[in-house]
């Protein structure tokens, strides 16, 4: 099997803003078992220094203008070896990987993940010192793109996979700070990293690398659209044969009620009554009243336009008229965090809002909640309505992006033939998301068929066995690519 270098930005649970961490925490994992030879790396941020002090330094990097040096351990729980691009200038601060306390970019992130790409290009081809040379590097989102681009210089190279998890995210900067980062000249101009008069990181993985691949099958469809693929539909439908997708698995060791070690109690298909304590502790948590019957619905997510809030507020003046309650985790764009807030002020027994990340309660909202609400304008894949089939918590999805191949809507023929496992709405709008919510409680009073929903969704299997035989496959493709 050929040797893997994974480069990522962040990776569950040395750091965490998104699904990319779910996702570099545990495919590697599921490489392993197919018995690749992976190696994570990551930037060595100040909160995974943290929980790395035992780590050893393995390698002292000569990069351009600076330098850095590579720390070794195992992926905390896995025995996937993860090296850290040591570089405290860069890394070693306060605050997020890409934002500063209050959120704002750091100023700096072009030269900061333009060293980190600097650093995985050396280790990509064994140039320190370690005795392990890649066959693939699998990169993700723009803080690796210039991986692809490096390594096209070269003329002895690994083979490159690009996934794009979010083609929002750009990783777009000032022209004028190109030559600072020490690339190739030749890597600037429209064929290359330039976008619009600007530096596209993101650019640098779609144009370079020797496959693309996104996170669902409909996000790959997408990405080819003007509504979509933000003025890159041209670049992405020109690579069409070399793009394709593939959905995500869930982490069943971290997702799985019945072993889940964050929640109230454990249950499953066999024992679906236990799930009753957790939405009574989820109520009493929450200060809403304690009723079996009322149905609760749940989310989870970053509180930006993508997730659909502006769609959730235009909704809530007649959601909070109907009986329901409403729990929510999240942060994120502050408009949406101060309206969310204010409405639960104004509605504290309808709607509880939780303005934050947390692991825990995010586990506790899954197994606590009846329904999960995913209203997104656009989703790449979506983790937690996957999470929430597991957890027999129905999910409501706009269909779009990996939500509309993952949740089978409750249609009449769907919920005969026993296969219906969420509400599936189209249309952008609180009035659509009110009418699916509708539908939901509807379905919700007729006990039996809600039944039939939740343990359609709990059979569902989303381990990451077949997503991983389909990178592995993918990486042989880049590798016969490359020949
Ligand atoms: P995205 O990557 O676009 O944010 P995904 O659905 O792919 O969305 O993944 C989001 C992941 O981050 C899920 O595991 C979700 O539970 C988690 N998450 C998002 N916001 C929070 C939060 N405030 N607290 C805890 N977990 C969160």
């Amino acid at each position: 099997m050929p040797k893997v270098l994974f480069a990522v930005s962040e990776v569950h649970p040395l750091i965490k803003t998104g699904g990319l961490a779910d996702f570099a925490g545990s495919l590697p994992v599921a490489l392993q078992e197919l018995r690749h030879d992976v190696r994570l790396v990551l930037p060595a941020y100040r909160p995974v220094l943290a929980q790395a002090r035992a780590w050893r330094v393995v390698a002292r990097l000569e990069l351009p203008g600076q330098q850095a040096s590579i720390l070794e351990g195992a992926l905390p729980g896995t025995r996937v070896t993860c090296w850290l691009v040591h570089a405290p200038k860069w890394f070693d601060r306060p605050g997020g990987p890409y934002t500063d306390a209050s959120g704002h970019d750091w100023p700096d992130n072009a030269a900061r993940y333009a060293l980190f790409a600097h650093a995985v290009t050396r280790l990509a081809l064994g140039q320190t010192g370690l005795n392990w040379r890649a066959r693939v590097v699998h990169c993700n989102d723009w803080q690796t793109g210039l991986v692809p681009a490096l390594l096209s210089r070269e003329a002895d190279r690994p083979a490159t996979l690009f996934t794009i998890h979010n083609l929002a995210y750009q990783g777009l900067f000032p022209a004028a700070q190109f030559p600072a980062l020490h690339l190739p000249a030749a890597l600037w101009g429209h064929d290359g990293l330039e976008f619009h008069g600007q530096l596209s990181f993101i650019k640098g993985g779609l144009i370079y690398a020797d496959r693309i691949n996104t996170v669902s099958p409909t996000y790959a469809e997408e990405i080819t659209t003007s509504a979509l693929g933000y003025g890159l539909e041209g670049l992405i439908k020109h690579r069409a044969a070399h793009v394709s997708g593939i959905l995500n698995g869930v982490d069943y060791r971290v997702w799985d009620p019945a072993r889940d070690l964050l929640i109230i109690r454990n249950y499953s298909s066999a024992d679906l009554a236990h799930k009753a304590a957790n939405k009574q502790w989820l109520q009493q948590h929450c200060a809403l009243p304690v009723q079996e019957r009322i149905p609760l619905i749940g989310m989870v997510g970053r509180l930006v336009e993508q997730k659909g809030i502006d769609m959730l507020l235009a909704a809530l003046p007649q959601l909070v008229q109907l009986p329901l309650q409403l729990v929510l985790l999240g942060s994120g764009a502050r408009p949406f965090e101060d309206a969310l807030q204010d409405w639960a002020r104004r509605y504290p027994q309808r709607l509880s809002v939780h303005i934050g990340y947390s692991e825990e309660l995010a586990h506790r909202i899954e197994a606590g909640s009846d329904m999960f609400l995913m209203p997104s304008r656009f989703e790449p894949c979506g983790l937690n309505q996957l999470y929430s089939l597991r957890y027999g918590t129905v999910p409501i999805v706009r269909r779009t992006g990996g939500l509309a191949d993952t949740v089978l809507d409750a249609s009449a023929d769907h919920l005969k033939q026993g296969r219906a496992t969420g509400i599936v709405f189209s249309e952008e709008g609180g009035a659509a998301l009110l009418h699916a919510v509708r539908r939901a409680l509807d379905l919700f009073s007729h006990p039996p068929t809600w039944r039939a929903l939740m343990l359609a969704g709990m059979r569902q299997d989303y381990s990451w066995g077949t997503s991983a035989r389909r990178y592995s496959a993918l990486y042989q493709q880049a590798i016969a690519a490359r020949r």
